[in-house]
């Protein structure tokens, strides 16, 4: 059968939209977070259902079209969209349902964190999602998930308790820790490399107080605040979180003009529970910021805390995992951030431990639980921008320089750096994982992202 009339009979069959080249929707459909990435689709299958996803699958499958997954669409290398093949674009699949008793979400594959966040706070309830609402769950949860409260409650797939999946084979199967053990262990970690997730169950936490914000200092502090917070975040309990970041200064009122665009440090910081300003005030007393507007706050108000910085845009991230913070990093990082290509650049160190070092590096796909910081180099640049390559040489060059420092990689943070990158990232879980591939998915139907092909 030739894609065209797949498509034809893919129409016929579906309750969603089907949005075709020689459609209105199609621009803006066929498009990503990642503006960088410019794919153009022979279809964008608009899921509603369950049904939906079955039978766009099947056609995909039969006609031989490449499969792209999508759920909030912020793959940083943009494997949720493909040069023509079917997009299943699950994002109008929004069901959330929350069960009180069991303290649990289900959680449909277009919901984005925002969005569960919100519907979860109205019963004193959050997930562990990410930093930044509007990303998917599904992807975000599929990779590993490092947000807010990961060194409180771990990272979002250490709260995946079952999950419904459509299989490549087309079936839809149930995994849990009772059912399809390893198929649950490979989804918490392994990215859509096994299956499409039609339904997350995740875990939710009473998260009543809350004290968080941003610290912001000049650069000629940072080096000093910098070796601070490395020795304060050693020592400090599971429910600090303190994120160095080396930014452009907003034109907001508290940031003096001359520093307007210009980068400074920003330390975004947050603490879970009650207690939190004694247990900040070591931080937040070290050295005059130029604005501390750490405060009591809402779980939610703080998922929002970087919409400024995460609106869609041209990007490069490039990212390492590493243990703390050492002087060799700081010099190197202070360095480089001082010169950015871009004021849309970023360099931001997100810590893990507490609880995401509290898992067994073997007991889920999730590989490198010994990391103290994952360091994000990101450069961002304006549509229009007509010489991009320097904004990526930019992240590159830093990604090179801050190698030694690195033990490991994560794969949500990955580029799209082929197999080693890949081999990295999933370290002594690779050849579990490919195993399970060879099982779940063994034509790698599912290859649109950080790609683990089954065993030979
Ligand atoms: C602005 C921004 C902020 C971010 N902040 C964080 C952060 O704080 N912490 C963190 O850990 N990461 C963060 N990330 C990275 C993020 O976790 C990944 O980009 C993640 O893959 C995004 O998920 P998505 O569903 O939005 O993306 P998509 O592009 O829709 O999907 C990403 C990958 O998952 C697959 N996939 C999507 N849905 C399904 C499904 N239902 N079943 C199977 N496979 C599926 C896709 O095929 C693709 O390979 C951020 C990214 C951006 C752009």
């Amino acid at each position: 059968m030739y894609p065209d009339s797949a498509l034809r009979k893919l129409l016929e069959s579906f309750d969603g939209e089907v949005i075709l080249p020689e459609d209105a929707a199609y621009e803006s459909a066929r498009r990503v977070w990642n503006r960088r990435v410019d794919r153009k689709p022979a279809a964008i299958a608009r899921c509603h259902t369950r049904a939906d996803a079955v039978a766009a699958l099947a056609v995909a499958r039969d006609a031989g079209l490449e499969v792209a997954v999508r759920g909030g669409g912020h793959s940083f290398p943009g494997f949720s969209t493909t040069d023509g093949g079917l997009v299943l674009d699950l994002g109008p699949m929004k069901r959330i349902v929350i069960d009180l008793l069991e303290r649990t979400a289900k959680v449909g594959p277009g919901v984005r964190w925002g969005e569960l966040t919100a519907a979860a706070a109205g019963y004193g309830l959050a997930p562990v999602g990410g930093h930044v609402a509007d990303v998917g769950v599904a992807g975000l949860t599929l990779g590993g998930g490092n947000g807010w409260l990961a060194r409180m409650y771990g990272l979002a797939c250490d709260n995946l308790v079952a999950a419904d999946v459509l299989t490549a084979s087309g079936e839809i199967v149930r995994a849990s820790a009772a059912e399809n053990p390893d198929l649950y262990w490979g989804l918490r970690g392994g990215g859509g490399n096994l299956g499409i997730v039609l339904e997350f169950t995740l875990r939710l936490h009473p998260v009543a107080d809350l004290l968080g914000g941003m610290l912001m200092y000049r650069l000629e502090d940072a080096r000093d605040v910098l070796r601070h917070v490395a020795d304060y975040g050693q020592k400090a309990p599971d429910e600090v979180n303190v994120a160095p970041a080396i930014l452009a200064a907003p034109p907001a009122p508290f940031v003096p003009e001359e520093l307007h665009g210009k980068p400074v440090l920003a330390l975004a910081v947050c603490y879970v529970g009650a207690g939190g300003v004694p247990e900040l005030a070591p931080l937040r007393e070290f050295r005059k910021p130029l604005a501390d507007l750490v405060g009591p706050t809402t779980f939610e108000v703080l998922q929002h805390f970087f919409d400024a910085q995460a609106a869609p845009t041209p990007y490069r991230m490039r990212a390492h995992l590493g243990g703390p913070i050492t002087d060799e990093l700081i010099d190197t990082i202070l360095d480089h951030g001082a010169r950015p290509s871009s004021p849309g650049n970023l360099i931001l160190l997100l810590p893990m431990g507490g609880a995401t070092a509290a898992v067994a590096p073997d007991a889920t796909a999730f590989h490198h639980r010994d990391a103290a910081y994952c360091l994000e180099i990101a450069a961002s640049w304006p549509e229009t921008d007509e010489d991009p390559r320097r904004h990526i040489d930019w992240a590159d060059t830093l990604w090179s320089a801050t190698l030694p420092w690195s033990t490991g990689a994560e794969i949500n943070h990955l580029a799209d750096e082929g197999r080693d990158g890949i081999r990295r990232a999933y370290g002594g879980n690779y050849a579990r994982l490919a195993e399970l591939k060879r099982k779940w998915d063994p034509a790698n139907l599912f290859h649109l992202n950080q790609n683990v092909p089954p065993a030979g």
